[in-house]
């Protein structure tokens, strides 16, 4: 069975995080005119994803997404050049309109389970201490957004174990909780 490729900062040996990293920088992939995105501390739940709405680089079959508190997050240079990509999805990606990388992307919604979130990719970033991805989510989606034949699901779990990486097929169940708990509260099932 050959080796899916799933993601660089996967398939190249995963580097570990660095306890106490305090953030860096991120920069889309232009040559001239980068956008930069400061980020002041390190980031939490980072992760792949087979959606087919997050970045990803080339070949990759998965993107590597994490949070980050959205106050520790500013636009440092070329902000002009960042569009929002879907405008009513819940996650707003800011894509850059020179190469396509996505910066930053941010919930809008303050009724949002992830409000006061941004998905970022740590790949971006030239600097070394980020947190590792833990987990993988939304493995099946990768069907649906054209970067798994149906009969490579099982490769690209099976990579996934052997890489100490669980793969689910929506989030990982702290998060799923996390979304439940907010909805229960919400709803008023739970006291908040
Ligand atoms: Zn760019
Ligand atoms: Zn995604």
């Amino acid at each position: 069975m050959a080796t899916i490729a799933l993601h660089p900062s996967l398939d190249n040996g995963i580097a570990p995080g660095t306890p106490g990293f305090a953030g860096g920088t991120l920069s889309c992939h232009c040559t001239t005119d980068p956008v930069t995105v400061r980020i002041d501390s390190n980031v939490a739940h980072n992760h792949a994803c087979g959606c087919s709405k997050c970045w990803k680089p080339k070949g990759a079959a998965f993107a590597v997404v994490a949070v980050v508190s959205k106050d520790k997050v500013s636009i440092t240079a070329n902000g002009q050049k960042l569009k929002v990509v879907d405008a009513s999805a819940a996650i707003q990606r800011h894509a850059c309109t020179g190469c396509g990388v996505h910066l930053i992307g941010r919930i809008e919604n303050a009724g949002h389970p992830f409000y006061g979130l941004d998905f970022v990719h740590v790949e971006l970033s030239k600097d070394k201490g980020w947190a590792a991805p833990e987990f993988a989510a939304f493995v099946s989606s990768a069907i649906e957004a054209g970067s798994l034949r149906p009969d490579q699901t099982a490769a690209a779990r099976a990579r996934f174990r052997e890489l100490k990486i669980e793969p689910y097929d929506c989030l990982a169940p702290a998060l799923m909780d996390a979304i439940a708990t907010h909805t229960a509260k919400s709803k008023g099932v739970l006291a908040g």
